[in-house]
């Protein structure tokens, strides 16, 4: 393979902008070219479903301040969808039908909200937060008093309600599982979750799902749920988990994994040796994991568009960063490292749970799997060395021990 002359990212979220930072920054003189839909430069999605709904920031964190793509050389194309990937011939079409040639490709399309195939489930007045327009459409509907019905209680879910209880609207948050977050906190931990936000208020209506959407004339929506009850909100949030867009990729016959990721090798290279994927569409095959894994968080795309940057370049190396994510809602704060199985790990507890300060690891065969540290900040190193590690230690130790010295 010649070395490439001009690299092409597609998707300007946090996995193609820090891919496109990190080409720069390892001395490539050649072309680059970041392509996106959004309208607005890179920005971090973290903050629309915090600050900026909370009404404590303007903005998002954009990835790169204003001015650096040109600074960097760096050919930023906002408001521009890649319409079409033609791999024999290594072009791209955006929306306008031009075609542009690359010698590396990397995808980072990221995701889209997922929607609920129910009737009345793509009415438009049901809102979904996946981009800033999201969040700025939904921020002043979180009014005092406004009956806000959320549907999912995953991470988005639960951080939406926070801020609309913050706000001080009626909340009601319907989750067809038994608690919030069961499937990657299990029940123990939930349980901690349905507490939290019981304390602030929020209505749970847990283990039923919703049957129907139904837009009235007063602009009102009647959310039908499967035991026949129904439940009138002035604003509805479809928070139902997000799905790749794996659109180019399919279309062009990449090969796609199960999760429904784009599947890449450990230095995350596509089905073709030109074209790689980043960020949440990535369905990597992690060297320290039996599975492929597929993480939609902040970090994995940010250290995987740094990381894939090399590849791109010809220096191919595995990913092997551990999975890490971050949440807040209200006063209570957490990390979560590594990739556990609630259901069949064990669970180990250091702290109180119903203070909700504490450290939780879940174990397999002795090994640490997963840490979530919730209002506790104090061993991050440790807590990440002990997953990284997938260290051997006992619950008693992980209960009392100086974390430092396990690790
Ligand atoms: C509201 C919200 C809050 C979050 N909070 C947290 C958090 O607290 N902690 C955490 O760890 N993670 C959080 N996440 C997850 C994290 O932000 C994502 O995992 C991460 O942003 C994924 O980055 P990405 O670059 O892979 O994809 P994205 O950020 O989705 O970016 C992909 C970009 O590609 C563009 N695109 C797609 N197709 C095309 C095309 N054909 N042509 C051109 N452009 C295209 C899209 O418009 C998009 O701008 C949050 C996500 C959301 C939505």
């Amino acid at each position: 393979m010649t070395d490439p002359r001009q690299v092409i990212i597609v998707g300007s979220g946090l996995a193609g902008a820090s891919a496109a930072a990190a080409v720069r920054e390892r001395g490539f003189a050649g072309k680059v070219t970041l392509f996106g839909q959004d309208r607005y430069r890179p920005y971090e999605l973290p903050a629309l479903s915090k600050g900026i709904l909370l009404g404590d920031a303007e903005h998002p964190d954009w990835v790169h301040e204003e001015g650096y793509y040109p600074e960097h050389d760096i050919e930023l194309r906002t408001s521009s969808r890649i319409t079409q990937l033609r791999p024999d011939e290594q072009i791209v079409v955006d929306s306008d039908g031009n075609a542009h040639h690359y010698d590396r490709l990397l995808l980072a399309t990221g995701s889209k909200s997922r929607h609920l195939s129910v009737p009345g489930g793509d009415a438009p007045a049901l809102l979904t937060l996946r981009t800033l327009d999201d969040a700025n459409a939904l921020r002043p509907k979180l009014a005092a008093g406004a009956r806000v019905v959320v549907i999912g209680a995953g991470w988005i879910g639960c951080e939406v309600a926070a801020a609309a209880r913050h706000h001080d609207a009626q909340v009601t948050v319907v989750e067809p599982a038994s608690l919030p977050l069961l499937r990657v906190l299990g029940t123990t931990v939930g349980e901690v979750f349905r507490d939290l936000h019981a304390d602030h208020g929020v209505t749970w209506r847990l283990g039923v799902g919703v049957s129907a959407f139904t837009s009235q004339a007063d602009g009102t929506e009647v959310v039908g749920l499967d035991d026949g009850t129904e439940l009138v909100a002035d604003v509805v949030v479809v928070a139902v988990g997000a799905a790749p867009d794996v659109t180019l990729a399919k279309e062009a016959g990449l090969s796609i994994a199960p999760d429904g990721g784009v599947a890449v090798d450990a230095a995350l290279r596509t089905s073709d040796p030109l074209i790689y994927a980043a960020g949440d569409i990535a369905s990597h095959a992690h060297p320290r994991y039996a599975h492929p894994v597929r993480v939609e968080h902040w970090a994995n795309a940010k250290d995987q568009g740094t990381h894939v940057a090399g590849a791109l370049l010809g220096d191919e190396q595995p990913y092997t960063a551990s999975p890490y994510f971050f949440s807040d809602q209200y006063d209570l704060g957490l990390e979560y490292r590594g990739l556990a199985d609630p259901e069949h790990d064990e669970l180990v507890v250091r702290g109180d749970l119903a203070s909700r300060e504490f450290i939780a690891f879940w174990l397999a065969e002795g090994r640490v799997r997963a840490a979530l540290n919730v209002n506790s900040w104090d061993d991050g190193d440790a807590l990440g060395a002990l997953v990284d590690k997938a260290a051997e230690v006992s619950a008693e130790q992980l209960r009392d021990a100086d974390l430092g010295t396990l690790s």
